[in-house]
């Protein structure tokens, strides 16, 4: 082969990946090639020190300036967010202080200082343990491509897809996202990326069926090829023979079909056919999602994760930053409730802005969450007062994690004591009508339920944690996945006696995990007891078409005969054939929606 694609142009090419937003989409494809700008690699004289830093310096400011004016031009969301960190990434310390250390020292043109200065902070985001690190680094080097290119003074041209289309990257940079805003793109489709790469969140935003992680689709995709996007199952199919093609062309229309009729019931509530309501809640990570919770039918957010406030820049967030996001939240989520967990930093959530501390041997188990809130006093009662004072504007809850035991839990309660002091002696008004609850996510704290029942106003057990804690798994090492056993009969009897502890003592027992998202467990959760599911939003129209067409009879009768069983895979068969039987068409739909399970669909060739 000449140029190594030309002859397989006519062929099927099909490939398996992550589903990063459920649907299925047929298109035609408009490939986006990997864009590199060259980079001169210049020796400069000494006496040009002063000029190549001033350079560098302008370019700064132009790129900064490039990319207010594509912020400028959308709407309020999650992408002018992404935007925003991109700007601040600009002011990187990192960046800037070890280029112009390049070009004094080196001697090294701006344009090879910048790209070495790129490519060792990419080389360490490479290197991080958490997924959302290493995600980081795509944004760097998308970063760093428009540096580079408003150096060179090459233009840095936006992506223009026709209406209808499938678009096929390598990967998509923010500015690139921002057009999918204007004209309808039926699939996205990327070599790398992960669940939090900004791609993916905005395909699910905007609610474009996509794929990512499908290595060599832009050698292989001609713009023009039909694609198929499967973001159920996660594969891609270029070239798709006529049968392959009919059979999706049934599934997408079965798909939205059956999204159509679920989503016209969103508004209702969660009720059995017997009259149980089960409430169904969203989860949320950034203010902008709150939209998204709405139009999901959330009956209130479950656990707003407020440690975000704290990445991606280089100040902690004040007590007035905590104030308006909260109020701005309430506000329009009211007369529903919010709650607000309390910064939950450290482990797989860290954060620039943490002192710089020892590396800990076991940082799930290390100074994490609330027992590091309590030792960074200032930053847990900027958070605390900001909270108390928006509470006039709505129902707000407060909720501490990560509690191991009654000191915890007392000492968590002291600094919001503290905090309502603080803003009496201050004048400030705040609510007296708040609910302050914990998280339930170690084994210790779901054992402990009915002590910690009788001091706070509802719980709420994290399944993921809970699950990592409880059978010894590390919930970010893939080599121990096959270990994360939601049905693990150690995990159901402790999600059992949390909901017994709080019913007893009229306490909301509530679950926010990713179990909850999950079409699966529905019947198992509620037979257990929960009556309050917190999920990430796009999973909650089908948990409510669920709940709506089960009874609690049949809902109960399955928990007990999971509790009977003896294994976590004795459980997964009961609870498997009974789901699939029942609800094949929902268990199918919820499949790309769920954020903790990763959908892969092989290799195909
Ligand atoms: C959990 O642990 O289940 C939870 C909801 O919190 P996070 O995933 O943010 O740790
Ligand atoms: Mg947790």
């Amino acid at each position: 082969m000449s140029d190594g694609r030309v002859d397989a142009a006519e062929e099927r090419w099909a490939r398996g990946g992550t589903a990063v937003s459920p649907g299925i989409g047929i298109g035609a494809a408009y490939v986006v090639g990997r864009r590199r700008v060259a980079v001169p690699h210049t020796h400069i004289e000494r006496e040009q020190v002063e000029e190549e830093q001033i350079r560098f310096h302008e370019a700064l400011v132009a790129t900064r300036k490039q990319i207010e004016a594509i912020k400028a031009k959308l709407p309020h969301g999650e992408h002018r967010q992404i935007l925003k960190a991109q700007q601040m990434m600009l002011r990187d310390p990192d960046l800037i202080q070890r280029t112009e250390t390049l070009v004094r020292d080196e001697l090294r043109c701006a344009e090879w200082a910048v790209a070495t200065a790129i490519d060792e902070l990419q080389a360490t985001l490479d290197q991080a343990e958490t997924e959302y690190f290493r995600e980081r680094s795509s944004d760097i080097g998308f970063l760093g491509r428009r540096l580079l290119q408003t150096l060179v003074g090459e233009k840095t041209g936006e992506i223009s897809p026709p209406e209808g289309s499938i678009v096929v990257a390598h990967d998509l940079s923010p500015a690139d996202t921002a057009q999918l805003h204007r004209v309808r793109v039926l699939g996205i489709v990327t070599e790398v990326g992960g669940r939090t790469s900004h791609s993916a969140i905005m395909a699910r935003s905007l609610q474009i069926p996509a794929v990512v992680g499908i290595d060599g689709v832009i050698d292989i995709a001609q713009t023009g090829d039909t694609v198929i996007v499967d973001g159920v199952h996660g594969r891609v199919i270029v070239r798709p023979d006529a049968e392959e093609l009919d059979d999706h062309e049934g599934e997408r229309r079965r798909y939205d079909a059956f999204e159509e009729k679920i989503q016209k019931d969103r508004a209702f509530k969660a009720v059995t056919q017997d009259g149980l309501h089960v409430v169904t809640r969203a989860n949320l990570a950034m203010s902008e999602d709150i939209e998204l919770a709405i139009q999901h039918g959330a009956e209130g957010i479950g656990l707003y994760r407020s440690e975000y406030m704290f990445m991606n820049r280089e100040t902690l967030p004040s007590e007035e930053e905590h104030y308006r996001t909260a109020k701005a939240v309430l506000r329009k989520m009211a007369p529903y409730p919010v709650v607000f967990r309390t910064f939950d930093l450290g482990s797989d959530k860290q954060s620039p802005l943490l002192k710089a501390r020892e590396a800990e041997n076991n940082p799930a188990m290390g100074l994490r969450s609330l027992r590091l809130a309590l030792q960074e006093r200032g930053m847990f009662l900027a958070q605390l007062r900001g909270l108390l004072r928006a509470g006039v504007h709505g129902p707000l809850r407060i909720m501490l994690p990560l509690v191991s035991s009654m000191r915890e839990l007392d000492d968590g309660l002291e600094a919001i004591e503290e905090a309502r002091e603080q803003l009496i002696r201050d004048e400030l008004p705040q609510s007296d009508d708040i609910r302050v609850g914990v998280m339930v996510e170690t084994p210790a704290a779901a054992l402990i339920a009915d002590l910690l029942a009788e001091r706070v106003d509802f719980l709420s057990i994290g399944t993921n944690d809970l699950i990592q804690y409880c059978l010894a798994i590390d919930r970010e090492n893939e080599d121990v996945g096959y270990l994360y056993q939601p049905l693990h009969p150690a995990i159901t009897r402790l999600i059992k006696m949390v909901a017994e502890a709080g019913a007893a003592r009229d306490v909301p027992v509530s679950l926010c995990g990713e179990m909850a998202a999950d079409p699966r467990y529905t019947w198992v959760l509620a037979g257990l007891g929960i009556r309050e599911l917190s999920m990430n939003p796009s999973a909650i129209s089908v948990i409510k078409a669920i709940i709506r067409t089960s009874t609690s009879a049949e809902m109960t009768k399955l928990a007990n005969r999971v509790l009977a069983a003896r294994s976590a895979a004795e459980a997964e068969a009961i609870v498997y054939e009974t789901m699939h039987a029942r609800f094949p068409e929902h268990l199918e739909h919820g499949a790309g929606a769920l954020v903790a399970s990763e959908t892969d669909g092989g290799d195909d060739e």
